[in-house]
């Protein structure tokens, strides 16, 4: 239920409650503060774009502030060029983070510091075990783990051993830095953690500085304290993790931000890990991170999504406390509501098939008046060229008509879309193909779209182009990476298996309208009864035109919904 009290106009969640509480409690001062803390080892997908109108809608609907804070402790699997392009996918979403451009790589001399003050405190050691030593010492979820032969050094041996990891004495992996909390602790996260290790490589901003690195549980809890951040807002994986990071707080003694974990965004038909997406791109299942088939926020815009259908799908569907599947048909649906209302009506045929209007003028063009957007009347009207020799989808015509098709046979009449009836009259044939290469057909010059002169009426209305004017295109029809709903689900199955070997499909002579030559990139259209389009970014050019389907016609999810309502 909506909370009667709440200005906003957006539903409430469990987050909004506890901030409301937090501000009737005045507990941090008034303060809305978030983050978005990605690391940059790949590039954002929708899952991050659903935490990013999240960390920044609530900072936007409480007047607060929200931080983009690269988690960039990891220098072997970090680039720069992921820097660069989470900056633009968050732009691009619309959202904004000041000149509040954070690193945690920033506060390695701070981490530093803090770590020295545990050692200090007797809450840290340097342990020598290797690798295996150490993992095999923490134990089960059901088992005790053990004490390392190391966890007694004295507090000077520790300081000692640990700036002298900091000053590259020792190799990768000889020590590693553990806060010293409880090797049985029922939670494995609290069993002597691993808050340093030593790796001796460049990292993209601190470059050849450090040869020690601080884990991740180590940098997160503590660069939101340094940040002054009021909530911070993570996945679920983390709530275990939570215990560790009020432990550092709590043994540093700084400033406790409050952690809140909301579910993952889990979509079907679609993965979201990132070692699964570089591994699409690097065995090049998909051309590149910005493929329009990748749930990547640059192949969603290269698709032609739009920011707004992104943010509304995100508020659709919400936060929720456990773990579930979103239907990626609600996706699509928060799309084509999006693009029903802004995109641009043109006409276009993909699959081309020749009609001569044998009693129609040779040499003469009719401009006629096509309406820009039947849901939009301020989008105005453009003029459309007909002539005698024209385009129809091949699909419209069928030389053994079943019942009900109500467009073009052999003497059976159709309605152009807003030009005029033509009956068809005869037909030609690829003697060895089989297939209908051409159509001739008569018009009735009384039925033009709009005059009211006939009362001639037929029940199919169909798309066409002009042959002469008609720009050619190719087209991308582009559907779900994947077939199957769960691609990640059978462990014994690899995802590629789960790959839709129909995802694109390349159509190279297609006809659309010559208007379509005036839009610019940024453009959406809908190629009446086919789908929405875009211009592809990188590919398409004025006299080699590339056009992207977004999305089809077809909406799944308001067929859901409709019969849910009758349910
Ligand atoms: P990994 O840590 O495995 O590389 P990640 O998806 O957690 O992958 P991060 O860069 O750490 O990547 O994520 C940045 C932020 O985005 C984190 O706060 C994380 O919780 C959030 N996030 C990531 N995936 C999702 C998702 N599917 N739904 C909601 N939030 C997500
Ligand atoms: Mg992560």
């Amino acid at each position: 239920m909506a909370n009667e009290t709440q200005k906003s106009t957006k539903p409430s969640n469990f987050i909004k409650e506890i901030i409301d509480e937090d501000l009737r409690n005045n507990k941090y001062n008034g303060r809305v503060h978030t983050r978005f803390p990605p690391e940059p080892n790949g590039y954002l997908h929708i899952g991050h774009a659903k935490s990013i109108c999240l960390n920044f809608g609530l900072a936007k609907d409480y007047n607060g502030l929200c931080n983009l804070r690269f988690d960039d402790t990891n220098p072997s699997k970090e680039e720069v060029e992921y820097v660069e392009s989470i900056k633009e996918d968050i732009k691009w979403l619309g959202f904004d983070w000041g000149d509040r451009e954070y690193y945690a790589s920033d506060y390695f001399d701070q981490l530093y510091e803090y770590a020295i003050k545990l050692i200090k405190k007797g809450k840290a050691y340097v342990d020598s075990s290797s690798f295996n030593e150490i993992r095999e010492s923490r134990g089960t979820p059901t088992e005790p783990g053990k004490n390392s032969l190391y966890r007694n050094r004295s507090i000077e041996e520790n300081l000692d051993l640990f700036q002298r990891m900091k000053a590259g004495e020792f190799k990768d992996g000889e020590h590693v830095l553990r806060a010293k909390i409880d090797m049985s602790s029922p939670n494995m996260n609290l069993r002597d953690p691993v808050l340093y290790r030593i790796k001796h490589e460049s990292h993209h901003r601190t470059g050849d500085k450090w040869c020690i690195y601080p884990m991740y549980d180590w940098a997160h809890g503590q660069s939101d304290s340094i940040e002054g951040i009021t909530h911070s807002i993570c996945t679920l994986e983390f709530e275990n993790h939570r215990p560790l990071y009020d432990w550092c707080i709590n043994e540093l003694e700084i400033y406790h931000p409050q952690q809140i974990e909301f579910a993952r965004l889990n979509l079907n038909y679609t993965v979201m890990s990132k070692r699964i997406l570089l591994e699409l791109v690097k065995s090049k299942f998909v051309n590149g991170w910005n493929d329009p088939r990748m749930p990547t926020i640059s192949g969603l815009r290269r698709r032609g999504y739009t920011p707004e259908s992104i943010r509304n799908f995100s508020e659709r569907v919400g936060v929720a406390k456990r773990d579930g599947v979103i239907d990626v048909a609600l996706l699509e649906h928060s799309l084509r509501e999006d693009l029903n209302k802004r995109a641009k009506r043109v006409m276009g045929v993909l699959n081309p098939l020749k009609v001569i209007i044998d009693n129609y003028p040779d040499d003469q063009v009719e401009e006629l008046n096509a309406v820009n957007n039947p849901e939009d009347e301020s989008m105005g009207k453009r003029k459309l060229p007909f002539s005698k020799i024209i385009f129809i989808e091949k699909d419209d015509f069928r030389e053994d008509p079943p019942k009900k098709f109500y467009r073009l046979a052999p003497g059976q009449e159709v309605r152009l879309r807003y030009a005029y009836i033509i009956k068809c009259e005869s037909f030609s044939k690829d003697p060895k193909t089989g297939e209908i290469t051409e159509l001739h057909c008569t018009y009735d010059p009384e039925t033009k779209s709009g005059t009211g002169t006939s009362n001639k009426k037929v029940k199919g209305t169909i798309h066409w182009v002009s042959a002469e004017q008609a720009v050619e295109a190719e087209v991308r029809l582009y559907d779900r990476l994947f077939s199957s709903e769960d691609p990640t689900g059978d462990k014994e199955k690899d995802f590629k298996e789960s790959i839709n070997p129909d995802s694109l499909k390349i159509l190279k002579y297609c006809k659309v309208e010559p208007s379509v030559k005036s839009l610019t990139t940024d453009d959406r259209f809908q190629l009446e009864r086919i789908g929405y389009f875009c211009l592809d970014k990188f590919d398409s050019k004025e006299d080699a035109l590339v056009l992207n389907r977004i999305v089809s016609l077809r909406d799944t999810w308001a067929k859901i919904e409709k019969a849910q309502q009758r349910k």
